[in-house]
Formats: structure tokens, sequence, C-alpha cells
């Protein structure tokens, strides 16, 4: 009694002897758990699909419970992501929420692409980390119920506030003049690009996902709003995230040291 999926690798754990157990999302299947036996063993023929972020097509045969991997072949390494710490650890937040959100024994069909699509435009198509995570966070929390109301302001109804704000506990866009009652609030700071760029994120085709640009003070806008956003609604934090930024702060250092040296050696 075999069956095929196609899935990839959210988490991987180490058992006994051996083998590890798997988290996979699936498309047909929603997440599951897959214990791939004796996928340590330098010469498994499902080693490499038994790694964290692979993408393989699954061949399963159930034993109570537990699916278990019979044989697998990768579709999709994604080396690009996996090759680079700091992607790879953006990738292992994508992982980490895509876990959270996504349901046992229920199909998929959107939430699949999305992480594939987002490791896609990290490790091939080079889009900047900021963006892709920022639009990832808004579209997941959103395809899983948590989609905030952006159309216009929660109190007085415009739909161009001069100054946007994102009231992150509530997911209610308002103007910075409106005020939202609720001792618990948190606002963000966004703007007219940063508003037009979410809106985008939370209701295009799947396809058009990326097809925005933003920089500077805009996108961070929206990087920390999506950010904030994620962790109000889900009212967590996240060990992955934390391990991500951590990076990001050591090249924000290494970047102003290299700066302050070559001015110096300009002088
Ligand atoms: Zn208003």
């Amino acid at each position: 009694m075999h069956r095929v999926v196609e899935g990839i690798v959210l988490r991987e754990t180490d058992t006994k002897e051996a083998d590890k157990i798997l988290t996979v999302l699936t498309r047909s299947e929603g997440k599951i758990a897959v214990i791939a036996r004796g996928a340590r063993r330098k010469r498994s023929r499902i080693a490499a699909s038994s790694e964290l972020l692979v993408y393989s097509e699954m061949t399963l045969f159930q034993r109570g419970n537990w699916s278990m991997m019979d044989e697998a072949a990768t579709i999709e390494l994604f080396s690009g992501v996996r090759r680079d710490v700091e992607l790879l650890a953006l990738g292992s937040y994508f992982a980490e929420l895509t876990e959270l959100l996504a349901e046992e024994d229920v199909p998929a069909p959107e939430l699949l692409p999305l992480l594939l699509n987002a490791l896609y435009a990290l490790g091939t198509l080079h889009k900047p980390q900021e963006q892709v995570k920022a639009a990832f966070e808004l579209r997941l929390l959103s395809l899983s119920g948590f989609e905030p109301l952006l159309d216009g302001c929660a109190v007085c109804g415009r739909t161009a506030p001069e100054v946007p704000m994102l009231d992150v506990v509530q997911g209610l866009l308002h103007c910075k003049g409106c005020a939202l009652n609720g001792p618990k609030g948190l606002s963000m700071p966004l703007c007219e690009d940063s508003l037009k760029a979410m809106r985008h994120v939370v209701s295009c085709p799947p396809k058009r996902l990326y097809a925005f640009s933003l920089e500077g003070d805009a996108l961070r806008r929206m990087a920390d709003a999506a950010e904030a956003y994620t962790a109000a609604q889900l009212e967590r934090g996240f060990r992955t995230l934390d391990f991500y930024k951590s990076f990001r702060i050591h090249e924000a250092q290494y970047r102003a040291e290299r700066n302050r040296t070559q001015k110096d050696a300009e002088q």
C-alpha cells in the first residue's frame, strides 16, 4: 500500500539509530509526519530528500499511525538558499511559520506553492530579502485566516489616509489622527507606497506576489509592519527569526566597519 506525494521538509529531527522524523508539507495531504529510516546513513538513497527545505517526490507507506518514507526523488534542492547561511536562516524561519500555520492532513494547495516560490525568489531570483520576507509573512497570514483589513481607515473610512498606520494587534488600518481605542494597541507607521504594496500582497494572484518594487524607507516600513503583525497575530516570537536577525545585525556592523575603513583609506 504505497502512495506518492510531493512535499518539502519543514523540520528534521534525528531519532534512534540512523533515522529521522520529518515534518513535511505536501500538496495533497497538508502537513504530515514522516519517518525516514536510515536517512542519516552515508549511502542512504533518501538522505537528500530528508534534509530541511528539500522538495521531493516521496514514496510512502503506512505503518499504523506513521508514514514511512520508502523511496524519494528530489525535485528541487534550493541549493542557492541552502548554501548561504543567511538565506538558510531566513528559509528556516519561513519553514517554522509554515509548520505553525499548516494543518495536518488537510490539503495545502496554496501554502506549498507559496513556500516554494519564496525559496525560489531568494535563492534563484535573488530578490531583496526584506521584500520576500514581508510578502511571505503577509500572504501566509492572509491565507491562514489572519488577513489585515487594509481597504480604508477603520475609524473615518478614508481609503487614502495621509499618514496610514497599521494596528498590528487588531489587524486594522487607521489614520495617524484617528486613534483606535484599546489599551493593547500597537500601531506601525506606513506610507502611501508601503500601503499600496501591502494591499497588492494580500490580494494579488499567487504568481504576482513579488511583482512590486519598494525601496529604502518604504520597504523598511512594510518589512517592520509585516514582522510586527506576524508576531502580534500569532502571539509569539520565533527562534529561527532571532537567529536570522543576528546575521543581519552582524552584516550591518560589518558594512559600517568596511565603509569607515574605506573612508579612512580615501583620506
Ligand atoms: Zn481616519
